[in-house]
């Protein structure tokens, strides 16, 4: 592990002291565990945003870019193991998208190049930012996180109770890998954006088919805190499906009536209508720009879904 202070930093209140460049992830722990106010930064995407804009002075920094161990994946019964330093640039290539689809769909989208080279899956995780691309593909693949703490201890928790703020990391754990599942089955990622060019996402759609259990799993992303799952869709819609034809050339596998009925039913569970007025029982109108919203989530459910089926 090395140490390195800046030559001629002013040692004053919220100043940067230190920066640790630990070799794995047990040391990485230790000193975090070591300087509790020291923050583990990855590519420094999100984190150097917060302190350009003045809402983070960390008094240490604790790298993560050295540590080789959390920087591919391999595979564990049937599940992948991907380190939490992958980048968005190394997760869109080919090799990684034979195998996770939709996670490398989501890495391609993620920001401009120069954010994708630097940026990781494990920031874009604890960052939890409600447009983060990958975080509805985990929601739909229903990832854990493999947490690393003090002793050399090793935890998991799913990625959802980490979004959703019902389980938090404790000082000094450090996210070191993400298990997903090898479905090797069809799945989407599909986001839409205010404009042209890489930007945060307005909406997005994760699908994953999982052919074994004749199951759909679906999350949208960016429209809430953090990404919603329609369960009821996707059950609904998971009997419908003649499975058998499923990626088969000339093949239905599901009517097409249906798959617009999916789309709306996963728009209308993700953005439900306004509560009835007690006095008239009369549900407000949804202001333009929601009613706008919930047509996007419609779309991207539709395609996304006919895209996994085709
Ligand atoms: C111009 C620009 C455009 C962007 N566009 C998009 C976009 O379109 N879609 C999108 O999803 N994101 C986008 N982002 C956000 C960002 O690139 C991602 O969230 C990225 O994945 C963050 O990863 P990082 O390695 O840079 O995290 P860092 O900035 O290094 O860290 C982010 C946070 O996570 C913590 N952390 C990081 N790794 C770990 C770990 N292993 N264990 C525990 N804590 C950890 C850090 O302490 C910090 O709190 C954009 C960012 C920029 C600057």
């Amino acid at each position: 592990m090395s140490t390195h202070a800046p030559p001629h930093a002013p040692h004053g209140p919220g100043v940067t002291r230190s920066v640790t460049l630990p070799a794995t992830l047990d040391e990485a722990v230790a000193a975090l565990t070591a300087m509790p106010a020291a923050i583990p930064v990855a590519g420094g995407t999100d984190l150097m945003a917060a302190v350009n804009a003045g809402q983070l002075r960390p008094a240490a920094l604790v790298g993560l870019g050295r540590i080789s161990e959390i920087r591919g994946w391999e595979y564990q019964d049937g599940h992948g193991i991907l380190g939490a330093g992958l980048t968005h640039a190394r997760m869109g290539r080919p090799d990684f998208a034979a195998l996770f689809p939709a996670l490398a769909a989501a890495a391609r989208a993620a920001g401009p190049p120069q954010t994708r080279n630097a940026g990781t899956l494990g920031g874009n995780v604890v960052t939890a930012a409600p447009a983060g691309d990958t975080l509805p593909v985990l929601a739909a693949l229903e990832a854990t996180l493999i947490v690393a703490g003090p002793g050399g201890s090793r935890r998991e928790m799913p990625v959802s109770q980490l979004l959703s703020g019902r389980e938090m990391l404790r000082p000094g754990e450090v996210v070191g890998h993400l298990r997903v599942p090898l479905l090797h089955a069809p799945q989407t990622f599909l986001k839409a954006t205010g404009r042209t060019g890489p930007s945060r996402a307005t909406a997005s759609a994760a699908v994953v088919l999982d052919p074994a259990r004749r199951g759909v799993r679906c999350a949208i992303g960016a429209v809430a805190p953090m990404p919603l799952r329609p369960l009821e869709a996707e059950q609904w819609v998971a009997s419908l499906i003649d499975w058998s034809a499923v990626r088969v050339r000339g093949a239905v596998a599901l009517a097409p009536e249906a798959l617009s009925a999916f789309g709306e039913y996963v728009a209308m569970a993700c953005i439900p209508d306004s509560e009835a007025d007690p006095d008239t029982g009369q549900a407000p109108a949804l202001p333009p720009a929601v009613q706008h919203l919930r047509r996007t989530v419609a779309a991207l459910a539709r395609r996304a879904l006919g895209r996994a089926l085709a």
